[in-house]
């Protein structure tokens, strides 16, 4: 599944990368500390990395992490 961070509503709290630290970083070239997104797809199939994309999800309080299917284009 995709994943990724909408960036019109990261703020920056960094909860997503001290709680998934393979998974996000605070991006290098962003002052605000938005997260950066080191793994943008992740199988199903590997457990323990879904289980912490789906935790990271639930940690944002700005609900700005995505983790889903792809939507083909038309
Ligand atoms: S927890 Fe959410 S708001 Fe905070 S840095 Fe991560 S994606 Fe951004």
């Amino acid at each position: 599944m995709d994943l990724s961070v909408d960036w019109d509503r990261c703020q920056g709290h960094g909860k997503c990368y001290l709680t998934a630290p393979e998974l996000f970083q605070p991006d290098e070239n962003d002052d605000w500390g938005r997260a950066a997104v080191l793994i943008p797809v992740v199988n199903e199939s590997d457990t323990a990395t879904f289980a912490r994309a789906r935790e990271a999800v639930s940690q944002c309080p700005e609900f700005a992490i995505q983790l889903g299917s792809s939507v083909p284009a038309e």
